[in-house]
């Protein structure tokens, strides 16, 4: 018998993924979407499709579980702190009100001490025409951005000039940064300072889309350390509980910067699910459901590579060997730049 049952809002991928884990440690899970054909579905004991404002649908939602938690951070902060009056939201409502914001994500990232690339907020044309310091430069939403949605490279005076920008919504600055690598460092809080975290992975992305990664990354140790370190201050600053995945940027100079923080289970950590013992994902759950932390191992190094759009058609058609892992997202419709599937391959 299930000991509890744990909402998920959000039916994707990482839905799906957090809904498999739980049912391998007997947790119930009712996933909320706003996709009707949401995948998750196949995987959740229970589903409910509702719009995330939707009052009715989020009350027949927080009836059928004991606790809740999200595979996004893109939810109503209103809705969260909702929910939380009635049953516990875990991570904490206030933790996704901060990362939904980069402006507020990057001014607490520096609050801790860690650096971010240079920043600065553009709310209208003057402070646009001002941010020459800035070029060559990113130029991103505030809100609602992801897989490098509502990003602009500037990369000249006449570029900044020629841009023309849509000021209902906010956006920031950044100064480019010429890439050595990206690592993104994946832990889970289980409170009271008790942390299980991953070495650090490393990250390919093209297009602005993550493509594949790696364990171990090819870092030296002292990024190793200060990356591994920055994240467990992130977490605890933030009280969190749950999966935290924290994404650096690395120079040529080995400086390390702090991109984003995602305070959720993340993408570059598919790979635990078949390099180590407990996934992130099993982490998450064990977190946010108060059970019993357990020793997290690695079981060997990995390498995942995202399957995106048509690329998903070629890989389920393969024969994989027994250190091949194929998952596919049953997502309805292939769209190009959609994450379709993975592919996980352990290595030694
Ligand atoms: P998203 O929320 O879409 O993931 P990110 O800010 O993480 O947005 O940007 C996506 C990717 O674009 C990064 O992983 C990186 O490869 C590239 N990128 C973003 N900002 C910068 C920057 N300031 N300098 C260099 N590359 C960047
Ligand atoms: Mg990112």
């Amino acid at each position: 018998m299930s000991i509890l049952t744990l909402g998920i809002i959000g039916g994707g991928q990482l839905g799906s993924m957090l809904a498999s884990a739980a049912k391998r440690i007997n947790i119930k899970t009712v996933i909320l979407c706003d996709d009707q054909d949401a995948p998750g579905q196949k995987f959740s004991d229970d589903f409910v499709c509702g719009n995330y404002d939707d009052e009715k649908k989020i009350n027949e939602f927080v009836e059928k579980v004991d606790i809740v938690t999200f595979e996004f951070e893109n939810i109503p902060f209103e809705t969260l702190n909702k929910i939380n009056k009635v049953k516990k939201v875990l991570p904490k409502p206030i933790i996704n009100k901060i990362v939904q914001n980069r402006l507020f994500e990057k001014d607490f990232i520096n609050s801790c001490n860690i650096k971010t690339t240079l920043y600065d907020s553009i709310k209208n044309d003057k402070d646009l025409k001002s941010k020459i310091n800035f070029i060559p430069g990113i130029i991103k939403t505030c809100s609602f951005g992801y897989d490098g949605k509502g990003q602009h490279k500037i990369n000249s005076i006449k570029e900044l000039d020629e841009i023309n920008l849509d000021y209902n919504q906010d956006y920031i600055i950044e100064k480019f940064i010429d890439l050595k690598k990206e690592i993104s460092v994946i832990l889970t809080r289980y409170g009271n300072q008790k942390f299980e975290i991953y070495e650090p992975i490393e990250n390919n992305h093209e297009d602005q889309i993550l493509k594949n990664s790696k364990i171990p990354a090819e870092i030296n140790n002292e990024i190793l350390e200060k990356s591994k370190n920055y994240a467990k201050i992130i977490a605890d600053k933030l009280d969190h509980i749950g999966t935290l995945c924290v994404e650096y940027f690395i120079d040529k100079e080995d400086n390390l910067y702090v991109n984003e923080i995602a305070p959720r289970v993340h993408n570059s950590g598919h790979l635990t699910i078949n390099s180590h013992n407990i996934s992130q994902f099993e982490n998450h759950i064990r977190a946010v459901c108060n059970l019993e932390k357990k020793k997290t191992k690695k079981i060997s190094n990995a390498q995942m590579i995202n399957l995106i759009g048509n690329e998903i058609l070629t890989y389920r058609n393969k024969k994989y060997s027994d250190h091949e892992f194929f998952f596919d997202y049953f997502k309805k419709d292939i769209k190009p730049k959609r994450k379709m599937g993975h592919l996980t391959i352990l290595k030694k």
